[in-house]
């Protein structure tokens, strides 16, 4: 059965490139019938917060991106420490005590050489005197993977065949000098340990992969499926890592963004394949294909997201709105017409509000100069209230009869004055929801 995982860190809220790998690894479960696991990477108990464990799966769950299981790291410590040490008794993990501005200064060292900043393993030179001098000098050290310096290949989801020279990579650091267990075996041993068949992630994890795939190996086990899909940027190709703080899917539910529209244009963006919108997650799910993607950078714009939601608002029927439009104060008897009038005038749910307070208040009128003579002449020809589907036909006639204007002269500066916009629903709908609109437009 296949198996994938989400495995945020909950350091803070998740945004769209965090997205990303949700919905890949989600999809890739969903379309095999297989399990999607949501696993909290809290081994770091600083930084990790249960507010951000909370939103995390507020979030998903917005999206309907449901886990199967939910793992912690911070409850397998013992597991990771176990992995630790089979590796010690293979002889694939070493202490060291460089501190960061020794290590620091050997990186700058190698640059200038020309030669890659690769850990030089000087600690596995030391002797057991040696060691034990530095522990009682410095404490405990940090304990590294020893990789084997031989090519790490595997295919990848996305980027093909890779091929990396552990040579060209630094041993990885898995527990730090506080006995703090990283990511890096963590990810391992769950991985391992949770039968994880995918993993798809961002390319910035390329390197983590070809170590990790030596890490699975060393204990035992078979590496899952490695999938990197490209980071994003901005909409000019510019490095939107700062920026992503803004692009957390909170604040873009709060801009009225709706999960259609992030589903749909996330599903696709970056692939051979169109961006249309899909109206549910089977739907997604179904073009969905990791092969389509590519390993350029996508460029992402936030703006994309507001036609797809107001398509998603054109779509949805009265029914679905109904509550939302009460809540509003819509009266009962306008409630339908209300929808219909509305729904291809907004871009998010939140426009609606600005809809009911023109027709509830009345808008500024937005007269010309020019039609000023003519706005106060139509004025006087409008009939009291209530409106019904006839009334604007009739009124539009007796102000053309009146004036001699027709066209576009006579109905736009009549819809600027009425509604104080120079576009949005047919006329005689709004008219029919008008109660005091004419009143302002007659005080001028
Ligand atoms: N917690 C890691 C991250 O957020 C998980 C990476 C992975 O998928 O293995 O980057």
């Amino acid at each position: 059965m296949t198996v994938t995982r989400f495995a945020p860190s909950p350091t803070g809220y998740i945004h769209v490139g965090n997205l990303r790998t949700a919905l890949f690894n989600y999809l890739i479960a969903r379309k095999t019938g297989g399990q999607f696991i949501l696993r909290i990477d809290d081994t770091d108990p600083e930084r990790s917060k249960e507010e951000y464990v909370d939103a995390i799966k507020q979030d998903l769950e917005w999206l309907g991106l449901t886990w199967d299981r939910i793992e912690r790291q911070s409850a397998r410590l013992d597991r990771y420490a176990e992995a630790a040490d089979r590796l010690r008794d293979m002889g694939r993990f070493y202490e060291a005590w460089e501190t960061p501005t020794e290590l620091d200064l050997k990186r700058k060292k190698q640059l200038n050489m020309g030669k890659p900043p690769v850990y030089d393993r000087a600690a596995l030179a030391l002797s057991e005197d040696e060691k034990t001098a530095l522990r009682s000098e410095r404490g405990n050290g940090v304990w590294r993977f020893k990789l084997d310096q031989t090519r790490i290949e595997w295919a990848d989801g996305i980027l093909g065949n890779i091929s990396i020279d552990a040579a060209s990579v630094s041993d990885p650091v898995l527990i730090r000098a506080d006995g703090q267990v990283l990511y890096t075996i963590a990810s391992v041993v769950d991985d391992t340990e949770m039968g994880v068949t995918h993993v798809v992630r961002g390319s910035d994890h390329v390197t983590n992969t070809a170590t990790q795939i030596q890490m699975i190996t060393a204990l035992g086990a078979t590496p899952p499926s490695f999938a990197h899909h490209s980071l994003l940027t901005g909409p000019q190709g510019e490095a939107l890592s700062k920026r992503l703080g803004t692009l957390a899917l909170r604040d873009l539910r709060e801009q009225g963004v709706e999960p259609e529209a992030l589903l749909s244009l996330m599903a696709r963006l970056g692939s051979s394949q169109p961006v249309e919108l899909r109206m549910s997650l089977d739907e997604v799910a179904e073009g969905f294909d990791l092969s389509q993607f590519g390993s350029a950078p996508t460029k992402f714009d936030v703006q994309d997201l507001f036609p797809l939601t107001a398509r998603k608002l054109h779509a949805l029927p009265f029914a679905d709105m109904q509550d939302e439009i009460a809540a509003l104060g819509v009266p009962v008897d306008k409630a339908e017409l209300f929808w219909k009038v509305c729904r291809e005038n907004i871009t998010v749910r939140g426009d609606l509000a600005g809809w009911w307070a023109l027709f509830r208040d009345g808008a500024e009128p937005l007269i010309a100069d020019e039609d000023r003579d003519f706005i106060a002449q139509a004025m006087g020809l409008l009939p009291d209230g209530p409106y019904d589907a006839e009334s604007w036909g009739k009124f539009t006639a007796a102000v053309k009869e009146a004036t001699g204007r027709k066209g576009k002269g006579l109905f736009m500066p009549l819809r600027k004055a009425l509604t104080g916009q120079e576009r949005g629903p047919d006329m005689g709908d709004v008219m029919q929801l008008l109660d005091k609109i004419p009143a302002k437009a007659l005080a001028q």
